[in-house]
């Protein structure tokens, strides 16, 4: 006797024939996948109780519906800020009760995924995590809505078979995110896939958003790439911004101001309307 389960055929992250689109709802005003393009904006990290709270209330003063906002941050060299841990969460929470917008943050390690989710309205699943399967478990089996990033080397079939790994588990609350990929090409931080939008809306059921700033590292081209996820379909957008961009202790260089932020949702809402939508 084999102890060898008999493999199951990918299919829950797979459009099935006639299958509607997913929707996933994070409150009464925040919905992935219909008609509403949903804007998230927040910082790269939590720093201080000022800098997430001015933040959140500019986010949503310009039209944001839901604030961004690292704890636990994936560095590439460990000697740089690793977030404020349990403390960005208490930040988190405490900014929520203030300005209302629920809360999106990542999660690194199997082992916090409970103490985040206290917290966390959605949990992100970050580029370098992509393929953590162990991770992708332990969001699996919890209820909350997950924000899987696209890993900066997976395809397009890789990137759904980590979805997959999450939907395996019983969570059905699942959403995309394209933030560029890496190609010979050097001029922005990655290479955003805007194709990878248009397919897959066709592949799967599951809402895509677009994230343009890790794509373009460098605030001069967030507001062009964010345009052009809407443009092509996307169902939202994670757009990193910061109260004081210069003091950001992390992606500096790609967040961006306040009013840049409001002059962002202004035009891809233009955007939005032009594509039978609205934001
Ligand atoms: C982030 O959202 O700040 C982040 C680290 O993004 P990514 O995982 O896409 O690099
Ligand atoms: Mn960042």
């Amino acid at each position: 006797m084999s102890a060898v389960q008999p493999q199951k055929s990918k299919t829950l992250a797979l459009r099935q024939p006639n299958q509607n689109d997913t929707l996933v709802r994070i409150n009464d005003d925040v919905c992935f996948g219909g008609s509403k393009v949903v804007l998230i904006g927040g910082p790269c990290a939590v720093e201080s109780l000022q800098q997430i709270s001015d933040t959140a209330k500019a986010v949503k003063s310009a039209g944001g519906v839901m604030l961004r906002g690292g704890a636990w941050k994936p560095r590439t060299s460990p000697y740089d800020f690793q977030g404020l841990k349990e403390e960005g969460l208490e930040l988190l929470h405490q900014v929520k009760k203030i300005t209302g917008l629920p809360v999106v943050t990542e999660v690194l390690d199997p082992r916090d995924v409970e103490k985040v989710s206290a917290v966390a309205d959605m949990l992100q699943i970050g580029s370098r995590s992509v393929q953590n399967y162990p991770l992708l478990k332990e969001v699996g089996q919890t209820r909350k809505p997950i924000l899987l990033k696209r890993g900066m080397m997976t395809t397009v079939d890789e990137w759904l078979a980590a979805a997959e790994y999450i939907l395996a588990e019983g969570n059905d609350q699942v959403v995309l995110c394209e933030r560029g990929i890496r190609t010979f090409e050097t001029s922005l931080r990655n290479t955003l896939d805007v194709g990878a939008v248009a397919v897959l809306k066709d592949k799967t059921h599951l809402p895509i958003i677009v994230d343009p700033s890790h794509a373009a590292g460098n605030f001069r081209y967030v507001n062009a790439l964010a345009r052009a996820a809407v443009a092509a379909g996307a169902d939202g957008l994670l757009v990193e911004t910061h109260w004081r961009p210069a003091d950001a202790l992390s992606d500096a260089s790609q967040s961006l101001t306040p009013e840049q932020f409001r002059q962002l949702a202004d035009q891809c809402r233009a955007v939005a309307i032009a594509v039978e939508r609205t934001l």
